[in-house]
């Protein structure tokens, strides 16, 4: 969104939460968080009782966005500086709120970004690469597969597309092979390196060509050469957070798949209908 447009926005609360709250209705109607229905009493307190459950609620009840205290206009604040990827603390100080609370936003943003990732129905196609790489941990120690204290990351990517990437247990044959099943639509050309965990998709629906490191560029088109490039990208990214906890590196990298993935889209709408989404499971 253009700096213009968002200055209009954020300048009064009200506008701020018309803004909001209309990325809450679905096809432009307000409906119960609990039951979904459309037929609401308005109770002239600002609060609506479903017509079907009786459930009465506020306006933003069981949304990401009533996890916090934030006013709309903070809350478009800080997503409009997570947005231009500031540290915590220099949101923090920009948007004039105290480090734990801007610290709790940014969790909130990065786990409904989680939430809506997970979401996610449609299937990687066509041509894609795959690779597992390393986050985090010493840097001294074993390197490559098996590096001790590193997460492993499993990363799917689409060539010219979409990236997909999670932490993985372990990077045995059964862990990868099962998450390109159910990521990558069969019949799918796939691109690996030589490691052989990859050996059987070519059993399970899928069109395996392997890349050997040692004759990378014999070969032309088989190359894993994207995937690469999006590890030195996520790392790049990642190094700046200064040390995430493993517990915590989920919602990071989960972060950059959406930021890999929407390069080309205006995020800050996009961020905001994420954070305006219910819960799962509450409410
Ligand atoms: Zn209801």
């Amino acid at each position: 969104m253009e700096l213009k447009a968002y200055e209009k926005i954020v300048s009064d609360e009200n506008r701020a939460r018309k803004y909001v709250s209309e990325k809450c209705r679905k096809n432009g109607h307000r409906f119960c968080p609990r039951c979904l229905c459309r037929k609401l009493y308005n109770l002239g307190d600002g609060r609506r009782r479903c017509s079907k459950c009786r459930y009465t609620f506020s306006e933003f009840a069981g949304r990401w966005i009533s996890k916090s205290n934030l006013s709309c206009t903070e809350w478009l604040r800080v997503v409009k500086l997570f947005e231009l990827e500031l540290s915590t603390r220099k949101i923090a100080k920009q948007a004039g709120l105290p480090y734990k609370t801007a610290y709790r936003a940014i969790t909130i943003l990065r786990l409904a970004i989680m939430s809506q990732a997970q979401d996610a129905r449609e299937l990687l196609a066509r041509e894609v690469e795959m690779d597992e790489s390393y986050f985090g941990g010493r840097r001294k120690g074993k390197r490559g597969r098996g590096a001790a204290g590193k997460v492993p990351v499993f990363g799917i990517l689409e060539r010219n597309g979409r990236a997909f990437v999670q932490v993985v247990p372990n990077v045995k044959a059964d862990t990868l092979v099962g998450l390109t099943v159910k990521k990558v639509r069969r019949g799918s050309i796939v691109y690996t390196d030589k490691y052989k965990a990859y050996d059987s998709l070519m059993f399970c629906g899928y069109r395996h060509l392997s890349v050997d490191h040692s004759k990378r560029f014999s070969r032309g088109k088989v190359c894993i050469n994207g995937m690469e490039g999006f590890w030195s990208w996520a790392k790049e990214r990642i190094i700046k957070h200064h040390g995430v906890s493993p517990e915590r590196f989920p919602l990071y990298l989960k972060e950059l798949e959406f930021r890999y993935n929407n390069r080309e889209e205006d995020i800050f709408p996009l961020l905001v209908s994420y954070m305006s989404m219910l819960v799962p499971n509450v409410g």
